[in-house]
């Protein structure tokens, strides 16, 4: 295996790159000015070391905490649970939501054997009881899968006995769909129209 051959090799493993798409990038890459590697190179390589997890939301930052959680501009009392940080961001670039943010980290998925306690479920109930910040209202913004939907179950009957209002996102979202694939209006829509449970 030559140079080019090994960087084919491992683009293949990132998810939805093929055999195809992996040549693709990594011919553009050697057609491209040296640069270009050499820049991609550094990030890939400073990648780990520079960004960290929010010690209050589970975000990917580079400060901790990140910048929705130390904003004062952001309504505090209002919390977005997602499964993952990029959950975050798509919400973020939909510019509909002033709130927070909490990241689960996953989804309860008994069959691969990923329960409530492998989640930052403990974090997220730790920010419900503190004294600094009243949350009034925990939105449910988990993809309507079945693992999303057992999670919300979960999660309703865990925070029940909370002062605070439980809802989840409107339907509009496709099912069994991702946040990722939705578009900017629909999310939109379905924050608007998010409903108690
Ligand atoms: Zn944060």
């Amino acid at each position: 295996m030559n140079a080019l051959d090994r960087l084919i090799a491992l683009l293949s493993k990132l998810p939805g790159i093929g055999k195809k798409s992996a040549g693709r990038i990594a011919y553009h890459i050697l057609d491209s000015d040296p640069s270009f590697a050499g820049t991609l190179a550094k990030e890939l390589a400073n990648l780990h070391q520079a960004i960290r997890r929010c010690g209050i939301c589970g975000g990917f930052t580079e400060t901790d905490p990140c910048s929705v959680c130390s904003d004062p501009g952001r309504d505090h009392s209002i919390i977005c649970v997602v499964e993952r940080a990029q959950d975050m961001r798509i919400i973020e670039e939909s510019r509909e939501f002033l709130g927070v943010f909490h990241v689960l980290g996953g989804l309860i998925a008994p069959l691969e054997g990923i329960g409530p306690g492998d989640l930052s479920i403990g974090k997220l109930i730790e920010r419900l009881h503190s004294k600094d910040q009243t949350v009034k209202e925990v939105i449910l913004a988990l993809n309507p899968t079945v693992e999303g939907d057992t999670t919300a179950l979960y999660l309703q009957k865990l925070l029940k006995d909370f002062p605070v209002e439980i809802t989840r996102l409107a339907s509009g979202m496709p099912v069994g769909g991702d946040l990722e694939y939705i578009d900017r209006l629909t999310l939109s829509r379905s924050f608007r129209g998010r409903v108690k449970v």
